[in-house]
C-alpha cells in the first residue's frame, strides 16, 4: 500500500533544489509477480544550475527511451508500463519550480502495455542521459534517471526534429459496430485519463477521475432506461487521443456524443461555478469559450502526442448541410440539459456555450462537451466528489436524453423530433432540407 507522507524538502544551499517525494518502505510484493509491471515508489527532481536530474525509483529495471518535442518544449520519456504509486501532485507545477529547466512533470500510462513521463521544460534543455543505476549499491539497477541540461534553442529543434516520441496505439472500439437501426448509441466520453490527468483540485482530486466516475454512473443510468446502447469511450486509467475519441463514436454509430470535463479557473475566479454546456462553432461564444477549448484541445499535447494535420475538409455541400443540421441538434440537447439540470445542480451564469473543441467536430451525429463544475471553486469541487450529486445531476442528464430522442407527445408542437436526431446521425440525413433544423 501506498504510505502518505511526501516532503517537498528544499536543499537552500546556493543553486540546488531538490524535490523529493519520499515513500516509507513501500516495499512492493508486486515486484515477485512476473506479470505485475514495476512499481514506481518514489520520484525526485533535482536541480543544479543548468542541468536538471529527474530519477523514479522502480521495483525493476525498466527500458525506457527519450525524445524532444516543441510547442511546447517538452521531453517525453517512453517505458514500458509502470505501475505510479506516487503522489500524482509530485510533478506539478509549484511557485519556485520553473525556475531552472523543469517547470512540471507527469507520469502515467499511456497505451496498453506502455507508460510515460512528460516533462514540461521551463527553457529549452537537451537530455544528457536516460539510464538505471542501482538504488542501494549491490542491488539490482531500477532507479530511472533522466538528466537534462540547458541548451541552445536551436540545439534543441534539431533534437525535436531527430526523433518522434510513438504514438499511442489505437484502441479498438469495445463493443462491434451498432447496426444502424436499433437503439440510439449514446457514446460517453469521459475526458483525459491515463498520463493526461486534465485540470486538478486545489484539494487534488484530479479532473480524469471525477469525469470517469460521472461517466460511469451515467451510464448506469441510461442503462436501467432499457433504451438506449450505452458506449464509452475509455475505460479506466487509460490515454486516449482526441481523434480516436470520435473514431470511436463513429465506429459505434453514435447517435449523440457526450464529452464529459470538469473545468478550473485561477484563485482568483474561485468564485465561478456551475455546469456549462459547450456546442462546436467556429467562432467561440465569448472569450471563457475559447479559453476552455484551447485548454480542453491541448490534452493530447499534454500526454506528448502531437496533433495530426487537420484532415482536409470534407469539401462539399452535403457536408455543411450534414454538419449544420447537427449542430442544430446539439443545440436543442444542450437547452434540454440546462433545463434538466436546473434543480438538480448549480448552473453556470451562462450555461450555454459554444466553441471549437476538436472533440466535437464530428459532422454525422451532435455532440456536446459538458463542464460539469470548476475544480477552482471549493464548493463545486465538494459536489463533483460527491456520490449523492453525481447520482442526482446524472439522472439530469438521463432525463435530458430521454426526452432529446422522445419528447412526450405533444409537447411543443413543430419543434425538432428526437427520432429526426436519430436520423441526422445516419448517412442518408444529410439530403434532408436544413429547414428542419429549428432557428437556435
Ligand atoms: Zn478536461
Amino acid at each position: 500500500m501506498v504510505a502518505q507522507g511526501h516532503a517537498a524538502a528544499k536543499q537552500g544551499r546556493g543553486a540546488a533544489t531538490v524535490f523529493l517525494l519520499a515513500l516509507a518502505s513501500a516495499a512492493p510484493a508486486a515486484a515477485e509477480d512476473a506479470a505485475s509491471p514495476p512499481v514506481a515508489v518514489a520520484a525526485r527532481l533535482v536541480e543544479e544550475g543548468d542541468v536538471a536530474r529527474l530519477s523514479f525509483d522502480l521495483s525493476a529495471p525498466v527500458e525506457a527511451s527519450a525524445h524532444a518535442l516543441v510547442d511546447p518544449d517538452r521531453i517525453v520519456v517512453d517505458l514500458a508500463e509502470v505501475n505510479f504509486q506516487l503522489d500524482p501532485a509530485v510533478g506539478r507545477a509549484t511557485p519556485g519550480r520553473g525556475d531552472g529547466v523543469v517547470k512540471a512533470f507527469r507520469f502515467g500510462l499511456f497505451s496498453p502495455g506502455k507508460s510515460r513521463v512528460v516533462i514540461d521544460l521551463a527553457r529549452p534543455a537537451c537530455v544528457e542521459e536516460v539510464k538505471t543505476t542501482p538504488i542501494v549499491k549491490g542491488s539490482a539497477p531500477a532507479r530511472l534517471l533522466i538528466a537534462l541540461k540547458r541548451c541552445e534553442p536551436g540545439a534543441f529543434a534539431a533534437a525535436a526534429q531527430a526523433s518522434a516520441p510513438s504514438a499511442p496505439v489505437a484502441p479498438q472500439t469495445p463493443e462491434a459496430a451498432a447496426p444502424a437501426s436499433g437503439p440510439p448509441v449514446i457514446v460517453l466520453d469521459p475526458g483525459h485519463g491515463g498520463v493526461d490527468s486534465g485540470a486538478y483540485a486545489v484539494g487534488g482530486a484530479e479532473e480524469k477521475a471525477i469525469v470517469y466516475d460521472y461517466a460511469l454512473e451515467l451510464a448506469r443510468q441510461l442503462e436501467a432506461m432499457g433504451r438506449f446502447k450505452v458506449v464509452l469511450t475509455r475505460h479506466g486509467d487509460e490515454f486516449v487521443s482526441l481523434e480516436d475519441r470520435v473514431r470511436i463514436a463513429r465506429e459505434a454509430n453514435a447517435a449523440l456524443l457526450i464529452s464529459i470535463h470538469a473545468d478550473t479557473l485561477g484563485a482568483s475566479a474561485a468564485d465561478v461555478s456551475g455546469v456549462t454546456v459547450y456546442t462546436s462553432s467556429e467562432r467561440a461564444s465569448d472569450a471563457e469559450a475559447a479559453r476552455t477549448a484551447e485548454h480542453e484541445n491541448a490534452a493530447d499535447k499534454a500526454a506528448g502526442v502531437e496533433p495530426k494535420a487537420e484532415a482536409p475538409s470534407v469539401a462539399g455541400i452535403l457536408f455543411d448541410l450534414e454538419r449544420r443540421e447537427t449542430r442544430a441538434y446539439a443545440h436543442i440537447f444542450s437547452r434540454g440539459v440546462v433545463e434538466q439540470w436546473r434543480g438538480a445542480g448549480r448552473l453556470n451564469r451562462n450555461p450555454e456555450r459554444s466553441a471549437g473543441f476538436v472533440v466535437l467536430k464530428a459532422p454525422d451525429f451532435p455532440s456536446v462537451l459538458v463542464e460539469l463544475g470548476y475544480l477552482s471553486n471549493p464548493e463545486d469541487v465538494r459536489a463533483m466528489t460527491s456520490p449523492q450529486w453525481r447520482v442526482r445531476t446524472a439522472g439530469a442528464m438521463a432525463r435530458a436524453i430521454e426526452r432529446f430522442f422522445a419528447p412526450p407527445r405533444g409537447e411543443q408542437p413543430g419543434e425538432a423530433r428526437a427520432d429526426e436526431a436519430v436520423a441526422a446521425s445516419g448517412k442518408a440525413a444529410a439530403a434532408a432540407p436544413p429547414a428542419a433544423a429549428p432557428a437556435p
